[in-house]
């Protein structure tokens, strides 16, 4: 299965990470990445960036090369409705958002209420894609969680970090298969993301490939497979599930 872009990858503005947005670029172009995109923690997580930070993305150069260039945002759910930390002015421009929760800006809650924080976010006509949902400290309903994703038109993340022994994020594995299955379904998109906190992990997906092969996952659900998918994730307004595979 060839991934063509990674949508969820960090920069040094995170804080935490340790590349700058032309070196991320130059990788993702130099491995034969189609699309690449960055998405920086949005300000509540501790150490990252600023709000202007992403509102002042028009300077950037959408194009590398002939390699498409995405800067997106990763938002904060802060609470158990689903509101994430970022204001009106980013919503318009950032290229896309993912949606995660985090334990330095959230406590986990219970089923219920990881679900209405999920569901919430989902419920953003600007959210497209839900980072992470495998974190056992976070407990959900894996099947609800693919139900909601299609009924809100969001893509659930294949986080490959997650699945990287080192990962601070508990029982990836076996929450990921979960969803999987779940995802198979109720056909249920779903995009890899790397999570890369310095360029030499863009695109490197090893791990979820590994799971994906595993899970005998339809290629046809994971948006990365085809350029096309990017329109699913990529736009200001919410792109409806129904008119999407219309036009593929
Ligand atoms: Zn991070
Ligand atoms: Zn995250």
């Amino acid at each position: 299965m060839e991934l063509l872009y990674d949508l969820h990858t960090h920069t040094i503005a995170s804080g935490h990470a340790y590349s700058t947005i032309m070196e991320n670029v130059r990788f993702a172009h130099e491995i034969g990445l189609k699309a690449y995109g960055f998405s920086d923690h949005a300000p509540a997580l501790d150490g990252s960036t600023n709000e202007l930070y992403f509102v002042n993305f028009r300077v950037i150069p959408r194009e590398y090369k002939g390699m498409k260039v995405y800067a997106g945002v990763e938002a904060n759910i802060m609470d158990f409705d689903g509101n994430l930390d970022i204001g009106g002015k980013i919503y318009e421009r950032v290229d896309y958002i993912i949606a995660s929760l985090h334990t330095l800006c959230i406590e986990p809650g219970s089923v219920d209420e990881n679900m209405r924080a999920y569901i919430g976010a989902m419920s953003n006509p600007y959210v497209k894609i839900i980072g992470h949902p495998d974190d056992s400290r976070y407990p959900l309903d894996y099947e609800e969680l693919a139900k909601q994703a299609v009924k809100h038109s969001v893509a659930l993340e294949l986080n490959n970090s997650s699945l990287n022994p080192d990962s601070v994020r508990k029982g990836a594995r076996e929450n990921i298969l979960t969803l999987l299955k779940m995802c198979e379904k109720y056909g249920t998109y779903i995009i890899c993301g790397t999570d890369a906190h310095i360029y030499t992990d863009i695109g490197d997906f090893s791990f979820a490939k590994e799971l994906l092969k595993e899970a005998k996952f339809p290629e046809e659900l994971v948006l990365n497979t085809g350029i096309k998918g990017l329109k699913y994730v990529i736009n200001k307004n919410k792109y409806n599930k129904a008119v999407f595979e219309e036009e593929l």
